[in-house]
């Protein structure tokens, strides 16, 4: 009896392993003759039509579009986000609700360009269908141009570097968070210090008198560890780095046609970061006008970094690897 049970449930065992491995094969073959079924239960921008091909939802792409695009305009995830929630945009489950991390998911989605990579994840369990993400386990199928693309290869590859850019840029001067400047804070982590290399850190001089309240930035090895020598670099006043950005746009506008020559240029850079770094640089300049007021929105698609050197000079550092020096107090 006992013996019987347990054959009966090998026997079934084995015919649940054979349906998934099957089915399994089943996705591969018709992947290698071309006919991709991608499965997109969540996968904003598209539908199936009644063959199962990836057809464009012209509505959600828009929102697809203005994501790729805002990323490259200097904003983070997480602002992406904020915003679309604030204009009520609604996600795929139909509510105005965006995070962070769906949002860094779909800049990276090769989708988005046309393509499809097939076996992301693949079955672990057959009994249960459980699947797990494919780091070599089973093998995996790129093909090109697989279905319509909402974004052009030159901008996905574009986003791909400037998330490599923000990552490394966060490693080098060791930054816990890639993305920390935000509107109200827009120097966070962006400020260097020019003697040392250490990011600068923003300060609150608090004072019974509101009109003594003062924010400063200040090297962060100013005061490190006992024992060791603090970072000499003197502080700046928050003021300071919103003139210093006026003065800098300023200067460019003035001298458009000498930069608009320059970036002219790297339109034919080898990296595709670069050339539309260059196009949208030139386009923001063409559109220019002198300002007396800061810009958040300009100062994100143009600005890298901000260097402090100890002699008070304060140095631009722009997406495109341009730097402006600019004394403060003019
Ligand atoms: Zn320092």
């Amino acid at each position: 009896m006992c013996f019987l049970t347990s054959d009966i449930c090998q026997g079934r065992q084995d015919e649940s392993r054979s349906i998934s491995e099957n089915s399994t094969w089943g996705i591969r073959r018709r992947f290698e003759q071309g006919k991709l079924h991608i499965n997109h239960t969540k996968f904003l921008g598209y539908d199936k039509d009644k063959d199962g091909n990836l057809i464009i939802n012209e509505q959600q792409s828009k929102i697809v579009k203005r994501i790729y695009k805002e990323f490259l305009d200097g904003k983070g995830a997480n602002r992406i986000a904020r915003e679309l929630e604030s204009d009520g945009v609604l996600n795929w489950h139909g509510k105005a609700k965006w995070y962070e991390g769906s949002i860094r998911k779909m800049l990276t989605n090769e989708k988005y360009k046309g393509d499809a990579l097939l076996q992301k994840t693949y079955t672990v369990d057959f009994l249960n269908k459980k699947r797990s993400d494919n780091n070599g386990q089973v093998p995996q199928y790129y093909v090109e141009d697989s279905h319509p693309a909402i974004i052009d290869k030159e901008m996905w590859e574009a986003v791909q570097l400037e998330m490599e850019r923000r990552r490394n840029f966060a490693l080098e001067y060791d930054i816990q968070k890639f993305e920390y400047a935000t509107t109200c804070n827009p120097f966070a982590g962006r400020v260097i210090c020019g003697s040392c290399g250490q990011i600068f850190g923003r300060k609150v001089w608090n004072s019974t008198d509101e009109r003594l309240r003062r924010i400063i930035w200040r090297c962060n090895g100013k005061y490190p560890a006992k024992g060791k020598k603090g970072c000499e670099s003197r502080h700046i006043d928050d003021g300071l780095l919103y003139q210093a950005f006026i003065n800098v746009l300023n200067l460019i506008v003035e001298n458009k046609d000498y930069f608009i020559k320059k970036w002219m240029e790297s339109l034919h850079s080898e990296n595709a970061l670069n050339r539309y770094k260059a196009k949208q640089f030139i386009a923001i300049l063409r559109e220019a006008r002198e300002i007396d007021k800061f810009d958040v929105d300009l100062y994100f698609a143009l600005v890298e970094k901000i260097t402090i050197n100890n002699d008070g000079l304060i140095i631009l550092g722009l997406l495109d690897g341009t730097t402006i020096e600019c004394e403060p107090n003019k």
